[in-house]
């Protein structure tokens, strides 16, 4: 098993941006585990299910498909919203785990090593991990992120209602009894709010090079 670097925080902290790029950077490959609860949320309410019963968020996430990963509709927060609800779901989280450890384990592609993103990657997915860092920042940067986000590809979008999803979604994120969002003990705080992106992926590598 090559080197494993967990990447967790809140939602529109640069998680997925940093992990991209250390990925990329390291020739590791990459595993956007908010993704298979998007999906799984997603497909719920296609069925026309109840994000809150779990046979029926269940039966979504044992049916997940690779295919079903690359859904344009995934990134809108219709389905970031649908996915925290079905993440509060202890056999939903179950389901979804042993794809998560065996992408850290066996990297495809042959990879020397992985990058996973989520909320508790560093604490339930890959306690052993070699790398764990905490990517975060204020609510209200990662709202107006995610409002320029939404608007740079062209959605509508008003700052008061994203950062009230926003909020909502910590809420669910952090209090949930299940794997809440919580940095790991022995996880490095990265705060990104005043730091550019390129700034956090270089404190990010040189953490990794001291550490791995
Ligand atoms: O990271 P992303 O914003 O795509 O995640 C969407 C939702 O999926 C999160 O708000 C969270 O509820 C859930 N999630 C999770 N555990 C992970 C990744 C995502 O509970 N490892």
């Amino acid at each position: 098993m090559g080197i494993v670097v967990a990447i967790d925080g809140p939602a529109a902290a640069g998680k997925g941006t940093l992990a991209r790029r250390v990925a990329a950077d390291l020739n590791l490959a990459y595993l956007d585990t908010g993704l298979l609860y998007r999906a799984t949320g997603f497909a719920v309410v296609q069925a026309g299910g109840d994000l809150e019963n779990e046979a029926d968020a269940l039966k979504a996430a044992q049916n997940l498909k690779a295919d079903d990963l690359t859904n344009e509709k995934l990134r809108h927060d219709e389905a970031a919203q649908a996915a925290s609800k079905v993440a509060v779901i202890q056999s939903v989280r179950d389901e979804l785990l042993e794809f998560q450890r065996r992408f850290a384990k066996e990297p495809p592609q042959g990879k020397v090593g992985s990058v996973l993103d989520g909320r508790d990657i560093g604490t339930v997915v890959c306690p052993d991990a070699d790398v764990k860092l905490f990517v975060t920042a204020s609510t209200e940067v990662r709202a107006q992120r995610r409002l320029k986000e939404l608007q740079e590809r062209g959605l509508e979008a008003i700052y008061t209602q994203v950062l009230q999803d926003m909020k909502d979604r910590d809420a669910r994120d952090s209090q949930r009894s299940s794997a809440p969002l919580k940095a790991a003990d022995d996880a490095v705080i990265l705060d990104t709010s005043d730091l550019g992106i390129e700034e956090v992926i270089a404190q990010a590598k040189s953490i990794i090079s001291e550490k791995a």
